[in-house]
């Protein structure tokens, strides 16, 4: 018997769609009836204008919450003044609340500066007192350095800084590619600061992932960062109104406010570690086993002091880590593997396991990698981008990296980081129902690999 189709479908909507596309893809022919319009319920009287209008919805609240932060909506200035004085009294409470946990806790608290007399003793040298213990952990972190310059880096500030500002700049100036540098260039950017961005290098956060980087790189400029790749100082006067810089280009400009960011440093000057046989390493970090102990046996450290890596969960694992090991008999590594991490920016980067770069040096990998228009965006006619990018084991289909590059992709980073954690492969992503529609159902649905190497 001969048909007119191998396949007839009643009913255009997104399921009938994707089984009339797929079919007709492998070769069947295909017949498809749609009474109304094509796109059914999600699409044209469901899930799509639904999505839209919860964004519209959700303006309202998002403008109160602006006000709230110190913006006045209608002339679209920010008021630095409220928003300090209320980031102040949130930081007096959260002081306040550690301080709680502290005592509650049972633990005796010295606002002091301790250096460390010996492998059992600390001086207090507020007032001289000296406490003795068992053990001694160093958790002193680190703080953010400027460069060795032959001009007077004192002219720009550095992080720490930057939370004390009584007004906001007119202009500013950021030096260095790393995450401090880039998120608060876009935070600058953002609460309407003229911001210009130095970074010696041919591009932006080395070290993640080319495509991302790029991508958080691109949109922050079309956001209006002055973003200056290899570019970097090589003078710095202070004059009326600012600081002038000049840059390896040659070129002079004066900017109100100039801020290094060009890395961190371990806390470890002064600390008397030379009175125990504790090592030090590169930039004074303190050298420490698997066990976060030092060669000094009563003396561990953890942290951004070991600049092992300086984020502030890791520093929170190392030091369970520790007690377990030290006071639980039950020595504990840290597993310092397949870190998720986010970096702020605006858009924010999600990213765990390995770069394209790294994974395709250690061995044959597909890349599946979606970059679109987001929905939200989209329709207001934005350019913004974002980007769903899984980075996978041609040989064992384990998806060695994930890379995010969207609004709140530090939330949507924080549970691929489970999946990839705990190893799990390209085919156990796809098992995974789409959740629609989102920007991260592109982690489940990409079928083919965009490029394999
Ligand atoms: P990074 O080490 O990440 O970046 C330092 C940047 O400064 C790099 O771009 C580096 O360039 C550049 N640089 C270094 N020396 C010079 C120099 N002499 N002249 C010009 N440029 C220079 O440090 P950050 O201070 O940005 O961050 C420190 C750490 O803090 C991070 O590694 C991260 O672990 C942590 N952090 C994490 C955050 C998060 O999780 N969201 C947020 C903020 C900080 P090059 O690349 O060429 O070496």
């Amino acid at each position: 018997m001969s048909f007119d189709f191998d396949l007839f479908v009643i009913g255009g909507g997104s399921g009938g769609v994707r089984a009339a596309r797929v079919a007709a893809a492998g070769g069947a022919t295909v017949g498809l009836a749609e009474e109304s319009r094509l796109g059914g319920t999600c699409v044209i009287r469901g899930c799509v204008p639904k999505k839209l209008m919860v964004f519209a919805s959700g303006y309202r609240e998002a403008m109160n919450e602006a006000r709230d932060y110190g913006w006045d909506v209608d002339a679209g200035d920010f008021d630095w003044p409220k928003f300090s004085t209320r980031l102040n009294g949130e930081l007096d409470r959260l002081e306040n609340v550690y301080q709680r946990l502290l005592t509650n806790s049972g633990v005796e608290t010295y606002a002091s500066r301790a250096v460390v007399v010996d492998p059992h003793t600390v001086q207090l040298t507020a007032d001289g007192a000296t406490k003795t213990a068992k053990h001694i952990l160093i958790a002193t972190g680190g703080r953010p350095t400027r460069p060795n310059a032959g001009y007077d880096t004192s002219l720009g500030m550095v992080s720490d800084d930057i939370f004390h500002m009584d007004s906001l700049p007119k202009s500013m100036l950021f030096i260095g590619g790393g995450y401090i540098a880039c998120e608060f260039a876009c935070v600058m950017n953002g609460l309407g600061v003229e911001t210009t961005q130095f970074y010696r290098g041919p591009q932006i956060l080395r070290g993640f992932d080319d495509e991302a980087r790029g991508m958080v790189a691109d949109q922050m400029k079309d956001a209006g960062v002055n973003l200056e790749l290899n570019t970097d100082v090589t003078d710095m006067v202070k004059v009326d109104g600012g600081v002038e810089v000049t840059d390896t280009q040659g070129r002079k400009r004066v900017f109100e406010k100039v801020m290094f960011a060009t890395g961190r440093k371990s806390n470890t000057d002064g600390l008397g570690l030379e009175n125990t046989a504790t090592a030090l390493g590169k930039g004074g970090a303190v050298m420490v086993d698997d066990y976060s102990q030092t060669a000094q046996p009563s003396i561990y450290a953890i942290g951004d002091v070991t600049d092992r890596v300086n984020l502030t969960p890791v520093a929170i694992r190392e030091g369970m880590a520790f007690v377990e090991t030290v006071f639980n008999g039950n020595p504990t590594k840290v597993d310092h593997a397949l870190i998720p991490s986010a970096v702020f920016t605006q858009p924010e980067m999600g990213t765990v396991g390995l770069s394209e770069e790294a994974a395709a040096e250690q061995e044959p990998i597909h890349v599946y990698s979606a970059a679109f228009k987001p929905m939200q965006q989209s329709f207001i006619g934005r350019e913004a981008r974002v980007l769903m990018k899984l980075v996978v084991s041609q040989k064992t289909d384990v998806v060695l990296g994930c890379h995010i590059v969207a609004p709140a992709a530090g939330e949507m980073i924080q549970l691929a980081g489970i999946a990839v954690k705990m190893g799990a492969t390209k085919a156990q992503f796809d098992q995974v129902c789409a959740v629609h529609p989102t920007m991260s159902e592109e982690l489940v649905t990409m079928k083919s690999p965009t490029r394999s190497t």
